[in-house]
């Protein structure tokens, strides 16, 4: 979205950095990507990881124009899990670049790109001293959960998922346990939840109640609606800090240390 009523929260699709020491790892490549390659490059990172919770488009739409894959000294590897097995993360990239949908194939990329694939559950170590969980979510035609270990912090990025009410969603619950910041697909409100029921997204209050049952300490609402603007998340965010004083309202670029 664009426009003076997006302008506070911003309103790129989904991007994710993490940062752990010197290890820089992305979670999905919606528009938000392309504004973070470009920062990356005035940086000496020349290395990152990426991993997709899933393919739909605002996921994955910022990767064409994701600087470091068009600089011959960056290595770049990119994963993903949620087709577990029917496609691999390669054909993913291949199927979004070409025409008549895009001009030009992967192939034009000059880094090092290594296509990684993996199972929902499996354990990973995308770094000395990182320790990365993964897990099954609610949404059509898959995602994948992810839980960052490093440094005795947690972070668990929890998008896109569908919950269904009156439960906690015990693989949700097992990624985010005493997590130091829980980021949440918080699309909708428990009010609208009936409206767009199988869509595959959740609410601000379900983020709540996951977090109190699992000991979180900072929750993130994210992936909003289009149809929130900036005068609805911030009543939102006054909604949810009642409720639970550490819930942020995810704005573009927007910064949390851990
Ligand atoms: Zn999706
Ligand atoms: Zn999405």
């Amino acid at each position: 979205m664009s426009g003076p009523a997006f302008d506070r929260y911003g309103g790129n699709t989904i991007c994710i950095e993490v940062r752990c020491g010197d290890e820089v790892l992305f979670f999905d490549a919606g528009t938000g990507i392309i504004q973070a390659g470009i920062s990356l490059m005035s940086q000496t990172t020349r290395k990152l990881s990426l991993f997709l919770t899933h393919c739909h488009y605002d996921h994955i739409q910022g990767l064409p124009f994701f600087v470091p894959l068009h600089k011959p000294d960056m290595a770049v590897s990119i994963a993903s899990a949620h087709m577990e097995g029917r496609m691999t993360t390669r054909q993913i990239i291949e199927g979004l670049m070409q025409p008549p949908f895009f001009p030009v194939g992967p192939n034009i990329f000059k880094a090092a790109v290594r296509y990684d694939d993996f199972m929902p559950g499996d354990v990973l170590e995308p770094a000395a001293g990182i320790v990365m969980r993964t897990g099954r979510l609610h949404h059509p035609g898959g995602s994948t959960g992810y839980r960052i270990e490093f440094a005795g912090r947690v972070v668990a990025i929890i998008t896109d998922t569908e919950h269904t009410p009156g439960e906690l969603d015990t693989n949700v619950l097992e990624l985010i346990a005493d997590a130091d910041l829980f980021l949440y697909d918080s699309a909708y409100c428990d009010e609208e939840m009936q409206k767009y029921s199988g869509f595959g997204h959740s609410s601000w209050q379900h983020a709540i109640r996951l977090a109190e049952a699992a000991n979180v300490k900072d929750i993130g609402l994210l992936h909003h609606s289009l149809l929130h603007a900036d005068d609805d998340l911030d009543r939102i965010a006054r909604l949810a800090c009642e409720r639970f004083p550490r819930a942020h309202v995810v704005k573009d670029a927007q910064i949390f240390d851990v």
